[in-house]
């Protein structure tokens, strides 16, 4: 096994958050804001300028910004004078379209470079960014294409062939679709991204961007509608900064890794912004999860930062493979998670196969960065979130529809709420407004969490408040794949419960009452789950159907998921009153 001292010396850098309690106490934005560029002549702030633009003119011109690894394992680097230049091709190619302010441009491509490079040349041009995740099926595509008002779409010749053609007609405002594989233009509609980046212009002036501008839109599920467009604005920026330097730990020339896909928002803020701004290597693999090939991409890639989602880990937990035995990983100095509760066990795990707990840190899409975390240099408490960033004020709360009262004996549980105000929070739920004033209490932000917090400031995760499903770290809403099933012929009536599961967290599990006339047996049961996967994609369909004569509801007719999973899983029952007679 080799050990290089360079390698050694990297592993022993100091944090660069060296006291989490004195840092907190003397915290603020402005301090952080101040070692961001902003525009030139004090134009504002924007995301692409502090990402590539200043780095290109600086002394990271030639670093490597971005490496992607193919699925063959080839390997294509772009440094920050690459990406500046090519989004600035996309960036004008976009403004040749006609493609203005605010207007939705949206990827479902894969982790290719084509996503990166369309992301950061949107963002120049103060469109909005909404990237999919290529796994999605018809369904959900076409639920975010038109929820987004998308006007241009990324995509490869396949998924436009399987997912988006047969919606074109019911998308009638997405006017542009950019194809990544096509030397030429299909017709005035479907163009040849390849071809429009060769003729745009390869510099580009970002317009003046006050930060308050919209930028990026990431979808999430909700309990009782379709999903939900999360809008976050530029000067979120600073968020993704801070975290950057302080949770993921970047040092000059670190080479990072994170696993997710853009298509959720860890994948874009810490997938493509938070590294480059503090101008580290970004490594984008665009391959699905697989053991060996990870383990051989952190060492070949000598990848000193880690973020990966606990789903991952446990796969990993499984296996027959002694990474240290077999692997050189001497490059790896941090490995953070998020997404779903990291057991202490998995904790414990990371110290024993990597010499390093791994650090688990919380936020959402709402929060657009990372708000309670696990710091290098602060005692873990194997199990726990860990405390929150400095500059954001957490705390545990009783809410009831119209009040809220902070908690503050410890190890009660309760809401994990958040006060307004850091940079990254989201704007707005598009066209949801009554959906967003919900989520807030006066000046407390609700993150739909439960947690308790014990007498040292460490926070512990207990649960969703809602129905909202966590399936190998992605959410799923149940009345997004409800409203799925009900368009089989034979489905009266669907429910949709998150079913615990050791390895994906929680499974998604169908009850289905027939409509009469079909017969409940295990065909039909293999129909309606193929439809669903055909209809919404494996990561949302469910894994499980069970059939069943009526559905527990409330009195005003909503359903009781919480009724069925808690027979599901056998235990109490709880509060029955709003019950009505069931079938
Ligand atoms: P998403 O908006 O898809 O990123 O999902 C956010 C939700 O994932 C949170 O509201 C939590 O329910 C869950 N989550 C994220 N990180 C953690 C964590 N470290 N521990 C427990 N749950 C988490």
């Amino acid at each position: 096994m080799k050990n290089s001292s360079a390698a050694i010396l990297k592993k022993y850098l100091a944090p660069n958050l060296t006291d989490y309690e004195i840092l907190s106490g003397s915290f603020n934005w402005q301090d952080e804001q101040r070692l961001l560029n902003g525009l030139p002549e004090g134009k504002g702030l924007n995301i692409a300028y502090e990402a590539v633009e200043r780095h290109a003119k600086g002394k990271s011109k030639d670093t490597i910004a971005l490496r992607c690894i193919h699925k063959d394992r080839t390997t294509k680097d772009f440094t920050y004078y690459d990406l500046h230049k090519l989004s600035s091709r996309f960036a004008n190619l976009l403004t040749t379209l006609g493609v203005k302010k605010g207007e939705s441009v949206f990827a479902l491509t894969g982790r290719i470079p084509e996503l990166y490079i369309a992301a950061l040349g949107t963002l120049k041009t103060t469109a909005v960014f909404c990237p999919l995740y290529a796994v999605f099926g018809p369904e959900p595509v076409f639920q975010r294409l038109s929820k987004g008002d998308a006007k241009v779409l990324i995509t490869t010749t396949a998924l436009f062939e399987k997912k988006v053609k047969p919606l074109l007609e019911r998308l009638p405002s997405l006017q542009f679709i950019l194809l990544t594989d096509k030397a030429a233009h299909i017709n005035e509609k479907v163009l040849s991204l390849l071809r429009l980046m060769e003729e745009a212009h390869d510099e580009y002036i970002i317009p003046p961007t006050d930060p308050e501008t919209p930028a990026l839109l990431h979808f999430t599920s909700g309990t009782t509608g379709m999903p939900k467009g999360a809008m976050h604005v530029h000067g979120a920026v600073l968020t993704h900064y801070t975290t950057g330097k302080y949770v993921l730990d970047f040092h000059e020339g670190d080479i990072f890794w994170c696993t997710a896909d853009p298509g959720w928002v860890t994948g874009t803020s810490y997938g493509i912004i938070a590294p480059l701004v503090n101008a580290v290597t970004n490594i984008v693999d665009e391959e699905e999860f697989d053991a060996a090939r990870w383990y051989s991409i952190l060492e070949e890639q000598k990848v000193n930062v880690w973020y990966t989602a606990p789903t991952a880990i446990r796969r990993l937990m499984r296996m027959d493979i002694q990474p240290k035995e077999n692997y050189d990983l001497e490059n790896l100095r941090l490995i953070c998670s998020v997404g779903e509760p990291l057991h202490a066990e998995a904790v414990l795990w990371g110290e024993k196969t990597f010499g390093m707990p791994i650090l688990d840190n919380w936020w959402q899409t709402e929060t657009g960065g990372i708000m309670i975390a696990n710091y290098r240099s602060m005692k873990v408490r194997p199990g726990s979130m860990g405390k929150p960033l400095p500059g954001v004020e957490a705390a545990i709360a009783e809410v009831t529809d119209s009040e809220i009262k902070i908690v503050t004996e410890p190890y009660k549980q309760g809401h994990l709420v958040l006060k307004k105000g850091w940079p990254s929070m989201f704007r707005a739920y598009l066209y949801e407004e009554e959906r967003y004033k919900k989520c807030f209490r006066g000046d407390w932000y609700l993150t739909g969490d439960l947690a308790k917090k014990d007498e040292d400031g460490y926070y512990w995760f207990v649960g969703r408040a809602d129905d909202i499903i966590k399936t190998s770290g992605h959410m799923v809403g149940p009345f997004e794949v409800e409203s799925a099933l009900m368009e089989h012929a034979a489905v009266a009536e669907a429910a949709v419960i998150g079913k615990p599961d050791p390895m994906i967290g929680e499974l998604v599990k169908a009850f289905v009452v027939l409509k009469t006339g079909f017969i409940a047996d295990e065909k039909l049961q293999l129909d309606i789950i193929g439809y669903a996967r055909k209809k919404l994609g494996p990561a949302v369909a469910p894994k499980e159907l069970a059939f069943v004569d009526g559905l527990p509801k409330t009195k005003s007719g909503k359903i009781l998921r919480r009724l069925l999973k808690a027979r599901e899983l056998g235990l109490p029952e709880g509060d029955l009153s709003t019950l009505e007679k069931e079938n």
